[in-house]
C-alpha cells in the first residue's frame, strides 16, 4: 500500500466509521454528550407578557407630559396573576417576571418614578409603547423546534432542556475503547524503575486524549514483541468498539502487529500516512471493530490520534462537527521542511497586535513528549511546502477544547 495524503486517509477512516446507537440519559448526565433526538418546546416562554423590571405597569399615552402622576391600583409580583385592568390615569406597581396587567401596554422602570403617598407614584421620563416587556413567547414558542439531533450538549443546552422539563434525554451512545500499548522494552505506570526500560506513556497520553472526549478507555497494558503474546491480547482488543494498539506497526522484524491483526480477520484499510510525526499509522476494520495501528513514537501516536482518531470518535458519537478549531497565525521563526509530507509542528500561540504569533515549542522530535505538552497547537505544515520565512501566514490547529489564556483580554 502506498502512502496516503493526511486528508485522504481521513477521509478513509471518516467513511469507515458511522454513528452509534442511542441510549436514555438523566438530564445530569447528559454534559458533553450529542444529542439523538429532536426537541420541540412544551409550550410559551414567557407564557405571558412579563415585566423585564421592577416598576410600574402604564399606559405609555398617560406619560406624554411628564412629570405625570398615577394612581396605584395594584401590587403584582412574580407569580401573581393581575385582578384589575390598567385603565388610562391607573398604574400598578409589578415585579421582574410577574405578568403585565390587562390595559398596561409598557413597564417604567422604578429608577425614573417617585412616590408621592402610598397610592400615587409621578413618572417623571416618557416610555414606548413596550418599553421593558417581554413578550409571551420571545424566548420559544410552543411547538417550535429548538434543539436538533446532533447538537453538542453544552452547559447552555442543558439549561434549554431543564427549560423543557427534559428530566430524561436521547443521546448517541460513546464508543468502547481500548488501548493496548506494545514493545519488549515498555515497562508500565506500576512496574520498579528499570533504567534500561523505557516508561509507557502512550497508554495514558491516549487514555487523557479519549478522556477528553469523554471516553474512559480500558487499558489492555503492554503485550510483548510475541506473536503469541500480541494475539491473545489483540483478540481481547477486538471485543471493543474501537482498538487503538500503540508500537509495532513499522517495518521492523519484530513489528507484528500488522500480520497479527490480518491473521485476526482485520480487513486493513491503509498503512503509511505522507504525515511527519506520524507516518507508519495503519487502519483496519472488522465488522464490530475499528483498529488504529499508531505508531509507537509518542508525539507520533498523540497526533495521529489528534489527526485520526478523534474525528472518528466524534462521528461515532454523534458529533456533526468533527475537527479541531484552526486559526490563523504567523510563524515567528523559519521552518525547514522537505516537501512531501503534511508536518505538524508543535507550537505555543501569543497575541501581538491583534494577530496569533506561532513558535515551536522547541526540539521537534518524535519521541519528544515536552514539545506535546507545551504546545497550544498543532501548526500545519502543507506537504508541498519546501519550508517557511519568519512573518508567513500558518494554519494552527488547537489542542484543548478552549482556547484558555492568561490575562482577561478585555
Ligand atoms: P515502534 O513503533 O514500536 O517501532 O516504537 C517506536 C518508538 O516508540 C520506540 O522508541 C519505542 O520505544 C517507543 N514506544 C513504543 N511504545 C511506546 C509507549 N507505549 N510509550 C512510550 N514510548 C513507546
Ligand atoms: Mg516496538
Amino acid at each position: 500500500m502506498e502512502n496516503l495524503s493526511v486528508s485522504d486517509a481521513q477521509q478513509c477512516v471518516l467513511d469507515s466509521v458511522s454513528v452509534l446507537g442511542v441510549e436514555p440519559v438523566k438530564l445530569e448526565q447528559c454534559l458533553g454528550r450529542v444529542l439523538a433526538e429532536k426537541v420541540y418546546a412544551n409550550r410559551d416562554l414567557p407564557p405571558y407578557d412579563v415585566s423585564a423590571m421592577d416598576g410600574y405597569a402604564v399606559n405609555s399615552a398617560d406619560l406624554v407630559n411628564i412629570p405625570a402622576s398615577l394612581e396605584i391600583i395594584e401590587d403584582i409580583k412574580a407569580g401573581d396573576m393581575p385582578s384589575r385592568t390598567v385603565l388610562a390615569g391607573l398604574s400598578a406597581r409589578i415585579m421582574t417576571g410577574a405578568p403585565v396587567p390587562k390595559g398596561a401596554d409598557a413597564v417604567i422602570r422604578v429608577e425614573y418614578t417617585q412616590p408621592l403617598d402610598e397610592n400615587k407614584v409621578q413618572m417623571n421620563v416618557a416610555v414606548k409603547p413596550g418599553n421593558d416587556i417581554r413578550m409571551r413567547g420571545e424566548g420559544m414558542r410552543n411547538g417550535e423546534v429548538v434543539l436538533n439531533a446532533g447538537t453538542a450538549i453544552t452547559p447552555g443546552v442543558v439549561g434549554v432542556l431543564a427549560s423543557l422539563k427534559k428530566a430524561q434525554v436521547q443521546v448517541y451512545h460513546r464508543p468502547r475503547v481500548a488501548i493496548l500499548s506494545t514493545g519488549n522494552e515498555l515497562e508500565d505506570i506500576d512496574d520498579p524503575v528499570d533504567p534500561d526500560k523505557i516508561p509507557n506513556s502512550n497508554s495514558y497520553a491516549l487514555m487523557a486524549q479519549l478522556q477528553e472526549l469523554g471516553i474512559e478507555p480500558a487499558l489492555l497494558g503492554i503485550a510483548r514483541d510475541d506473536p503469541a503474546e500480541l494475539e491473545e491480547y489483540l483478540l481481547r482488543g477486538l471485543r471493543f468498539d474501537v482498538l487503538l494498539v500503540s508500537g509495532g506497526t513499522s517495518v521492523g522484524v519484530h513489528d507484528y502487529v500488522r500480520p497479527i491483526i490480518e491473521s485476526l480477520g482485520v480487513q486493513m484499510k491503509f498503512w503509511r500516512v505522507a504525515m511527519k510525526p506520524g507516518h507508519p499509522l495503519a487502519f483496519g476494520i472488522t465488522k464490530d471493530t475499528f483498529v488504529f495501528g499508531l505508531p509507537g513514537n509518542p508525539v507520533s501516536s498523540m497526533v495521529c490520534f489528534e489527526e485520526f482518531v478523534a474525528p472518528a470518535v466524534r462521528r461515532m458519537m454523534g458529533n456533526t462537527s468533527l475537527y479541531r478549531r484552526t486559526l490563523t497565525a504567523r510563524v515567528t521563526h523559519d521552518i525547514k521542511h522537505q516537501s512531501g509530507r503534511t508536518e505538524f509542528v508543535r507550537v505555543t500561540l501569543d497575541v501581538h497586535e491583534g494577530s496569533y504569533l506561532a513558535t515551536a515549542t522547541g526540539a521537534q522530535g518524535s519521541g519528544m513528549l515536552l514539545s506535546m505538552a507545551r504546545a497550544d497547537g498543532l501548526m500545519v505544515v502543507p506537504a508541498a511546502s519546501t519550508g517557511l520565512s519568519a512573518g508567513e501566514q500558518v494554519t494552527v490547529q488547537l489542542l484543548g477544547g478552549s482556547f484558555f489564556q492568561d490575562v482577561p483580554g478585555f
